[in-house]
């Protein structure tokens, strides 16, 4: 590639050299001039604004004053010296503090002149100072044309050290939009401009860095992150169109016996309205000679598992297999009951397969699957593996997808020559914020109703101090015949802290519910499946009545008789995990309780989380909360994270002008898909320079 002006090194602007390049590049990564002008300010001070020193309030806050310089010390100091200046103006007195480089400002400084000092202000004893402050002579300063908006760019540690400060950051900014000026070329469509009533391109980064005023800092921020949310579209938008485009799928054309015998007579109760719009959507992407990707949100409880087998119904009826993965085993282990259960009167065989089966149960399973004769398939990840080999998978559906990685969806890609249907399942809603950009090329359904009859779980937060009055409260419940959950935080598997946290719970709670009135069962990380799954199965057929666990029952597992959830150290829990937890009860028609208990001293984000959990049932709502709360690097984790690294753009914050650069390009894309139109070239290079390298990325989702 040519190199232009945009690509000289730091290294040769003014006032940087060779180590301030160095600190620049390995600090926040800035090597070229173009890398510098998206280095935006996060902030802008106010300096149309001065202050006099007798109303000085805010330490930490930046100002500016106007101030005689009275006198100027040096005052040694343990190691080295500072130098001191007094700033007076008709209220009172500021220290000026140098503690390095002040040989060079003791010459420059006059005593005696006028001077306009910038700085952050300190309190010390009751006097305020200000240390390496900026100042001018105040002549000199009213001679300077200059903006009142000054900006703020990142700074560290290390770079105030090499003497990269605020006002070489300005001077850097300056060159590098001179350096780059000329390749600011408008890169978006002139009707997009008119109709949005941009700025052009070259001034946006021009009153980004150096705004004349508010509004056309306002302006210059407006169009810099449309232009950046936009592009993102673009690209979600037009892999979405390639995927239907070019991967093959295999049609599911007719809705046959399977289905139609199930719908018809075998229903165990009526299809909600969502489910029945999902069925139709999912079906509808079935029948089409093109795979399908599609993302099934629902709360839990809402329904998925319905929906899962009447579209694995669909892939039998077609002639081919489907199979089911689970992220553990005692969730794959309850689809295999429930489902098992539901078919019978089909007389369709569905197979298990997890971890824990033996060889002796693997082999007529993998031969099964291998030969076509077992048509339906459920399991873990175990289902993944090389020797898992299917005649024709149809469809391959995945729950609660937050647990598998891109990776391992990859390979269930793999298991047929023309890659299976895929549908994804997940119970913890991902906000629409997040839908559109992250998932922005995957096809989406929702499932936003409940099936009747479910009361809201009533929820409250306590604190520690009222654990009897809990205990108590779990009596009352159990003397009804219902059961309990009490859940402990368990961040790692492995950490033993947790551990013990759990048995010293489990002691406790031996001793407040003694045996034999009381039976208790306790499933952690630690324990061997088999023990789980025992554990698990006495609580299931109602043998105990309390569940003591780590987060190990999150997913899945549905006990209807079960009526309260106590989670403990409530504040520990993140609020999609909270919100998890508490749909484990609720199942059932009776009124359900949702406890949490948490310590008395609570961060502010902690009272949020429990207050939003109190408050609202509805899952979407919950995430958005959680999400504003955590931003969404948290939240997708590393391996959604790389699409959102965005430069001044905010997913939540500036969600609004997401949503109009995703209709925007969606306009764009449907007028004009291969973008081949003259106005478009401009925005088809732009676009092809951002995204040319991650062009396949989310081919497996
Ligand atoms: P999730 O979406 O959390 O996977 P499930 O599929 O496990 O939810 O369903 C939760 C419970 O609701 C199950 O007991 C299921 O049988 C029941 N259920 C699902 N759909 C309906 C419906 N339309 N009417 C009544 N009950 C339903
Ligand atoms: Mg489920």
């Amino acid at each position: 590639m040519n190199s232009t002006p945009a690509d000289i090194p730091l290294a040769y602007f003014k006032g940087v050299g060779a180590t301030r390049a160095q600190v620049l590049a390995s600090e926040l990564g800035l090597t070229s001039a173009w890398e510098a002008l998206q280095c935006y300010p996060f902030r802008y001070i106010d300096r149309s604004r001065f202050y006099k020193i007798g109303e000085l309030q805010d330490s930490g806050s930046d100002v500016q004053i106007i101030g005689r310089i009275t006198q100027m010390k040096l005052v040694p100091m343990k190691r080295g010296k500072r130098l001191v200046a007094y700033l007076q103006d008709d209220t009172g007195t500021l220290e000026l503090v140098w503690f390095r480089g002040y040989k060079y400002i003791q010459e420059q400084l006059k005593s005696g002149e006028v001077y306009v000092a910038f700085g952050r202000l300190n309190r010390y004893q009751s006097q305020w100072n200000m240390a390496h402050p900026e100042l001018e002579l105040k002549s000199k300063f009213e001679q300077q044309q200059r903006s009142s908006l000054q900006p703020v760019y990142p700074s560290t540690e290390i770079l105030g050290k090499k003497g990269i400060t605020q006002r070489l950051f300005r001077a850097i900014q300056q060159q590098a939009f001179q350096q780059c000026r000329a390749g600011l070329k408008e890169v978006l469509p002139p009707n997009l401009i008119v109709r949005l009533q941009l700025i052009g391109r070259e001034e946006a980064f021009r009153h980004i860095h150096f705004p004349e005023n508010a509004d056309l800092l306002a302006k210059a921020r407006f169009r810099l992150k449309f232009e950046e949310f936009f592009f993102m579209q673009l690209h979600l938008l037009t892999k979405n169109i390639q995927h239907k485009q070019r991967i093959k799928g295999l049609p599911f054309e007719k809705v046959g016996n399977y289905f139609g015998d199930f719908y018809q007579n075998h229903l165990p109760f009526e299809l909600t309205g969502a489910q029945k719009r999902v069925v139709k959507e999912i079906r509808n992407d079935l029948g089409k000679p093109i795979q399908m990707n599609r993302l099934l949100q629902g709360d839990v409880g809402s329904g998925k598992t319905m929906v899962a087998l009447l579209s694995m119904l669909l892939a039998v009826d077609n002639g081919f297999q489907a199979c089911l993965m689970a992220p553990t085993e005692i969730l794959a282990q309850q689809h295999y009951k429930g489902l098992t259960e539901l078919l019978e009167p089909l007389g369709l065989e569905i197979g298990l397969l997890t971890g824990s089966v033996s060889k002796k149960d693997r082999q007529p399973l993998l031969e099964g699957l291998a030969s076509g004769e077992l048509k339906l398939i459920v399991g873990t990840h175990a289902l993944l593996e090389k020797q898992v080999e299917f005649k024709q998978l149809g469809l391959a559906i995945i729950d609660e997808q937050h647990r598998f990685g891109v990776a391992q969806r990859s390979k269930l890609w793999k298991k047929n020559s023309i890659p299976p249907h895929i549908l994804v399942m997940t119970a913890t809603p991902i906000p629409r914020t997040l839908a559109m950009s992250v998932y922005g090329d995957l096809d989406n359904s929702v499932i936003d109703e409940m099936p009747p009859g479910r009361k809201p779980v009533k929820t409250e937060h306590w604190f520690d101090k009222n654990r009897l009055k809990m205990i108590q409260f779990l009596k009352q419940e159990i003397a009804k015949g219902r059961q309990a959950y009490i859940v402990y935080p368990l961040i790692q598997e492995s950490s033993k802290m947790d551990y013990k946290d759990l048995m010293d719970g489990y002691e406790s709670i031996s001793r407040d519910f003694p045996q034999p009135q009381y039976q208790i069962s306790i499933v952690h990380g630690q324990m061997k499946a088999e023990d789980k799954e025992f554990e698990m199965q006495r609580f299931v057929r109602g043998e105990t009545q309390i569940m003591v666990a780590t987060t190990v029952i999150e997913v899945g597992v549905n006990v209807p008789n079960a009526s309260v959830m106590v989670i403990e150290s409530a504040e520990r829990f993140g609020l999609s995990q909270l919100h998890q937890l508490r749909g484990r009860v609720g199942r059932g028609a009776d009124q359900s309780y949702c406890i949490l208990m948490s310590s008395y001293k609570l961060s502010d984000e902690a009272k949020t989380r429990m207050s939003t959990m109190v408050n609202s049932q509805d899952g979407f709502q919950i995430a958005e909360v959680d999400l504003q709360l955590r931003g969404p690097g948290d939240l997708l984790g590393t391996q959604q994270s790389g699409v959102l690294q965005l430069k001044i753009a905010d997913l939540v914050k500036d969600n609004p002008i997401l949503k109009r650069a995703r209709s925007e390009a969606f306009d764009i894309l449907k007028d004009d898909p291969k973008l081949e139109k003259p106005e478009h070239q401009l925005m088809k290079r732009q676009y092809q320079l951002l995204y040319s390298d991650k062009a396949l990325w989310g081919y497996i989702s």
